[in-house]
């Protein structure tokens, strides 16, 4: 049998285990845990809707009418008319000419890769891709070629010299570097070479664009353009799951296709209801948008004036790069000390190398919450090389 106690004291070794903290009270950037108030600076809440009353009220007064539990898959008797209109508002919301609503956007992607390449087929991926998408490649039993970050013409060298049936698959916003893909190189790429584009705007959605229609509407980008298009619905959106939104024979075919959409039960329809309140008011309601840009602005400025390496991203994902993972754990555990919960990424959510705090912003700090931050940067400045210095 294999040695699990060792493995996990090798991990213990490297800086690679991981714990997980308690918490009690709602999602917001001022956090109990355990027992000890902190402010956070790592949820992907990012326009703090996690705990709006509109959202919760949208869900309670839902559940007498529809009840709790989601009782059966949507093949058999689960499909409630909750999640039909949700689909109905996603679509509309994303432009798209339908959608349908996934469990989660681990899910999403498992099953829309997998239902669309198979056996024979090539499938390229960012090398940065999110691991539900790494994982819904394996799954689809292709060949997977992936390109290096964002390179295009990698990416164009690499379709050129290949046959047979090609999917081309991105995050729209990258997860762990905040970055967005060259979506409009990567359409005209995938017509030119006849592959299929999937992009997952988990990051995008709610956040970037036109009232949070996310990267792919920012760019204007229509459903031939991009025509698998996945975005979730616990992040920006502040409730629970995911989509997947394109033409309608794409969402016929996955209903047919898509094991992790046929082999689940369907999500509390009250769930879908409380999304599509959540839709309403991000698309009512910029100002959240505008204020989470200029703490993004403000940061940037800040954080870089105290000479902290961060990355070319303009959304709330603000990594500060660290390099070691004692070095990310030790910065990390130092802010805490002053009352900031801002997590370490490690390896393997990020090349070796390239550990981070992976700072993230929401429209419910505030400024005095952002100069909090600061100021503690400022004073853990020590702890981590810049890009000035030699890192030691
Ligand atoms: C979080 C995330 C997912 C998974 O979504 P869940 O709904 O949390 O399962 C998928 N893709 C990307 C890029 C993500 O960041």
């Amino acid at each position: 049998m294999r040695d699990f106690a060792a493995e996990l004291e090798n991990r213990k070794q490297a800086g690679l285990y991981r714990t997980r903290r308690l918490i009690s009270g709602p999602q917001q950037p001022e956090l109990v845990s355990d027992g000890v108030p902190l402010l956070s600076f790592c949820s992907n809440d990012y326009l703090g809707l996690a705990s709006h009353p509109d959202i919760i009220r949208a869900a309670t007064d839902a559940m007498p009418g529809t009840g709790l539990g989601g009782a059966s898959s949507h093949l058999i008797c689960g499909h409630h008319d909750a999640h039909h209109q949700l689909e109905a508002r996603l679509a509309a919301f994303t432009g798209r000419s339908s959608a349908l609503f996934f469990s989660t956007g681990y899910m999403a992607n498992m099953g829309v890769i997998s239902a669309l390449a198979g056996r024979g087929d090539t499938i390229f991926s960012d090398r940065l891709n999110h691991a539900s998408i790494i994982d819904g490649c394996i799954l689809s039993r292709a060949t997977v070629r992936r390109y290096p970050h964002a390179d295009m013409s990698a990416l164009a060298g690499m379709l050129a010299s290949t046959g047979g049936h090609k999917l081309v698959v991105t995050d729209g916003v990258f997860s762990m570097d905040g970055d967005i893909a060259p979506l409009k190189e990567l359409a005209v790429l995938c017509r030119e070479h006849d592959a299929l584009l999937v992009v997952d705007d988990a990051h995008g959605v709610g956040v970037v664009g036109p009232h949070g229609r996310g990267s792919v509407a920012e760019l204007g980008l229509s459903e031939e353009d991009v025509p698998v298009l996945i975005g979730t619905l616990g992040k920006a959106i502040g409730t629970s799951g995911a989509f997947v939104a394109g033409p309608k024979l794409l969402t016929d075919y996955l209903v047919q296709k898509a094991r992790t959409y046929i082999y689940t039960t369907a999500m509390p329809p009250a769930i879908a209801l409380a999304t599509c309140a959540s839709l309403d008011l991000i698309e009512r309601e910029d100002s959240r948008r505008s204020h989470l840009q200029s703490l993004v602005r403000d940061f940037r400025r800040g954080a870089s004036a105290l000479g902290y390496e961060l990355m070319p991203s303009r959304t709330p994902i603000q990594p500060i790069m660290v390099g070691d993972n004692w070095s990310a754990l030790a910065l990390s555990q130092a802010l805490e000390q002053q009352g900031l919960l801002v997590t370490a990424i490690r390896p393997p959510s990020v090349p070796d190398g390239e550990a981070r705090l992976r700072v993230t912003f929401s429209a419910g700090h505030s400024t005095a919450d952002l100069e909090k931050l600061l100021a503690a940067l400022a004073e853990c400045r020590t702890l981590v090389a810049g890009p000035d210095t030699e890192a030691v």
